[in-house]
C-alpha cells in the first residue's frame, strides 16, 4: 500500500489506543493483554500501532512495558510497530528496542512546551536534530524510522490559540533534519474543518513526498469532520483510538482520539481503501473492553453496524 500522502483512495491508519488511550486511564493492562489487543488489530488489517511511548515508568505506569510490548509484537506479520519518545533519551531507549518507527514530538505552543518538558520550542528542534545525528552515527539504527510530530498545532489549552505562522514555522526547522513521516495533532480537540483545511494544505505544500499524519481528538465532537477537511486536501494517514479511548494527561479536558472503528467505516463508506476489516476491528474493541475496569468507550458504529445494503463509494 503506498502509505504518503497523495490522491490515491489508499488511507494508512494509525492505532493510537495502545499509547494515547492507555496513557490516560487508571487501568493497567497487563502486557499479555496489550500483546493480545495489539495481535487483534493487526489480523484486521491495522497497518500500524503505536504500541507504547518512552518515558519514566513513574510518568506514565501504564506505558513502563513497553520495552517488553515491542519485542514481542515488532514479528507480526505485515505490521509495522511503532512508539512515542518525547525527548533524546527516549529516543536511544527506543531505538535499542527493535522498534520499527519512533515518533518524536514537542510541542508548538511555546507555554505547553515549557510546562511539559521545560524546554523552549527551539531546544525542542534541537533535540529531534540530536535524534536524526544519533541514528547516522549508529548504523544498526538505520532502519528506525523517525517522525516529527507538532503537538498542540490547532490549539493549546495554556496558550488559547496558537498562530499558524508558529505551526509553519516549526515545520520548516523539523524539515530541516528530513523526518520520515509528519504529524500534526490536534493534542487538546480545538480544531476545526475549516482551519484542518488551511493548515494541511500549506503542511502539504511544504512537506513534499514525506508522508503526513493527521492526529485529532474528538473532544468537541468534530474529529471526523476534521479527518473529512484534511482527506479532501490530501492527507492519507490518519491516527485513530479503539472505541476512542484516550485523552491527555497534561490537557484538562481532552477526550478520546477519533473512534478507530467510525474512522473505517467513514472511509470504507466514501470508497478509500484501508485494507482493514470492520468485523475483525469490533472483535479487537470486545476484547479491549474487557480489560477495562469501568472507563468509557465510544463510538457510534459498534452500536449502528452496516447500514442496510451497504456499498463503498467509488469516488476517485
Ligand atoms: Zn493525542
Amino acid at each position: 500500500m503506498k502509505t504518503s500522502n497523495n490522491l490515491s483512495n489508499n488511507v494508512w491508519v494509525r492505532e493510537v489506543g495502545t499509547r494515547d488511550g492507555l496513557q490516560s486511564i487508571d487501568t493497567i493492562f497487563t502486557t499479555d493483554s496489550k500483546i493480545e489487543w495489539i495481535k487483534q488489530e493487526a489480523a484486521a488489517g491495522i497497518p500500524e500501532i503505536e504500541v507504547g511511548s518512552f518515558v519514566p515508568a513513574k510518568l506514565l505506569p501504564q506505558l513502563a512495558d513497553t520495552t517488553d510490548v515491542i519485542s514481542q509484537t515488532c514479528k507480526i506479520n505485515g505490521l509495522r510497530v511503532s512508539a512515542l519518545v518525547p525527548n533524546f533519551r527516549g529516543a536511544i531507549d527506543g531505538m535499542g528496542s527493535g522498534v520499527h518507527q519512533l515518533n518524536y514530538v514537542l510541542s508548538v505552543s511555546e507555554a505547553h512546551s515549557q510546562a511539559n518538558t521545560r524546554k523552549t520550542v527551539e531546544e525542542a528542534v534541537l533535540d529531534f536534530s540530536r535524534i536524526v545525528s544519533y541514528r547516522k552515527d549508529n548504523p544498526e539504527y538505520h532502519h528506525v524510522l523517525l517522525g516529527a510530530g507538532l503537538a498542540t498545532a490547532f490549539g493549546c489549552t495554556i496558550a488559547g490559540q496558537i498562530d499558524e505562522k508558529d505551526v509553519l514555522n516549526t515545520l520548516e526547522a523539523l524539515l530541516e533534519f528530513s523526518p520520515d513521516e509528519v504529524v500534526v495533532a490536534d493534542t487538546v480537540g480545538f480544531a476545526n474543518p475549516a482551519q484542518c483545511r488551511r493548515i494541511f494544505k500549506q503542511v502539504l505544500a511544504m512537506t513534499g513526498s514525506i508522508p503526513v499524519s493527521a492526529h485529532f481528538h474528538d473532544t468537541r465532537g468534530l474529529g471526523l469532520a476534521n479527518v473529512a477537511a484534511a482527506l479532501d486536501v490530501g492527507v492519507r494517514r490518519f491516527d485513530a483510538s479503539l472505541g476512542g479511548l484516550g485523552g491527555c494527561p497534561y490537557a484538562p479536558g481532552a477526550s478520546g482520539n477519533v473512534v478507530t472503528e467510525d474512522l473505517v467505516f467513514m472511509l470504507d463508506a466514501m470508497g478509500m481503501d484501508t485494507g482493514i476489516s470492520l468485523d475483525k476491528l469490533l472483535l479487537a474493541r470486545t476484547f479491549m473492553e474487557s480489560n477495562l475496569n469501568g472507563e468509557v468507550t465510544k463510538g457510534a458504529f459498534v452500536h449502528a453496524g452496516f447500514p442496510k445494503g451497504f456499498k463503498s463509494e467509488s469516488v476517485f
